[in-house]
């Protein structure tokens, strides 16, 4: 059999194993019409926006992203390491440490810039109380909510507040604010109530609020006007976080494709895979592509999952294993060793549908892929 032509415009290399091809312009795209929809009904109160780019950007890479993210208002990362790796890479914008360290005394750094820092702990902010004054330092205290991962509610609440109001006074610290993570983001009415909630809060102990993440924003973006900062991570990446369709366009920052390997016939009643996991009523071609969970690709994935090869709609057969997958091409008479299988990203192939027959959400496909897939950023 000859070999496909290369028409991509990719490498061949990378037409020869598992590929994930990175779209920064996607991301700066999404970023503008994300801002655009909150401006459009914020109005001139916009609340300002930190791009969130924790778990290495949502598996997109964290250098990468930033360069793709300049018109962000700050950053939003999980780690110390994070942080400097975004001031090493040249961001002067403000960083938002979202990150779970309990650890504020390297925050005493004057080269660090403006920082951001998610208060969770009463233990924090004795250790706080022994920085010097006058550093670039913001602390956003973290409402537990109904999340209730980290951060304190009721008495203890207002006690840290009242002692972080003292070193607000004493130049400590050079802002203090609200934050809450939403239990119920995507559900409207329990949403509802957790805003109400913080309102409430807010009332009792004024400051700043940050509470929007990306699906609270796409849903109803009117409540961002209370707030002065709000948080986008799935979004921007292209990700619909919503069980419906989203209210702009979106598009995908990232394509996991790889090549099909072999090609087999199988009578009826044959059977593909370990434990004959498929079983061909017909005579019926298939495509065997190099993927699979060793590269991130779920195991969970059955028969009917939707993929594209060569551009054109099919679905995978049987199970996934390690290095392989299978895809139906009854239909396909042109495929071929060589072609390329879109397994999300591109074709019409939604990571949110992939997500779905994984009985997962696309983030943790997008985080969840390995180092052994090569990774190509589209200019
Ligand atoms: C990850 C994270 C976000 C981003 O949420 P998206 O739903 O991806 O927009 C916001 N806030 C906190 C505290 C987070 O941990």
């Amino acid at each position: 059999m000859p070999a496909t032509p290369n028409t991509t415009g990719l490498p061949t290399l990378l037409l020869n194993a598992p590929t994930l091809l990175i779209r920064p312009k996607a991301i700066s795209t999404n970023l503008a019409a994300l801002r655009a929809h909150v401006h459009a009904y914020a109005g001139s109160a916009a609340p300002r926006l930190w791009a969130v780019l924790k778990a290495d950007a949502y598996g997109h890479g964290l250098v990468p992203t930033l360069s793709a993210v300049g018109l962000a208002d700050g950053v939003a990362v999980g780690s110390l390491a994070e942080l400097y790796d975004c001031r090493a890479a040249g961001w002067t914008k403000p960083i938002l440490l979202l990150g779970l360290e309990q650890d504020v005394l390297p925050l005493a750094d004057p080269s660090i810039g403006q920082v951001h820092f998610v208060l969770h702990d009463e233990a924090q902010i004795h250790t706080l109380a022994q920085l010097p004054p006058h550093l670039d330092l913001h602390i956003w205290l973290r409402h537990a909510g109904q999340l209730n991962f980290s951060g304190l509610k009721g008495q203890a609440y207002a006690q840290a507040y009242q002692q972080l109001q003292v070193l607000l006074k004493r130049k400590i610290i050079a802002g203090l604010g609200h934050l809450q993570h939403y239990a119920y983001a995507e559900d409207p009415v329990r949403l509802q109530n957790e805003r109400a909630a913080i309102l409430e809060l807010q009332k009792a102990l004024p400051g700043p609020l940050c509470t929007e993440n990306s699906s609270a924003l796409l849903a109803s973006p009117q409540f961002a006007a209370h707030t002065q900062w709000v948080r986008s991570g799935v979004a921007l990446y292209g990700i619909n976080p919503l069980p419906g369709p989203s209210p702009i366009d979106l598009q995908a920052a990232m394509t996991l494709r790889a090549p099909l390997i072999a090609i087999q016939t199988l009578a009826p009643n044959e059977h593909l895979g370990y434990q004959a996991s498929y079983t061909s009523p017909h005579r019926r071609r298939v495509g065997i592509v190099h993927c699979g969970y060793g590269f991130g690709y779920p195991r969970q994935i059955g028969s009917g999952c939707p993929c594209a090869v060569d551009g054109k709609a099919s679905v995978i057969l049987g199970r996934v294993s390690m290095d392989t997958l299978c895809v139906d091409l009854h239909h396909l008479p042109h495929a071929r060793v060589g072609s390329q299988v879109s397994l999300w990203g591109e074709h019409g192939i939604h990571i949110e549908d992939v997500a779905a027959c994984a009985g997962t959400i696309a983030a943790q496909l997008c985080t969840g892929l390995t180092a052994r897939v090569q990774r190509h950023y589209l200019p």
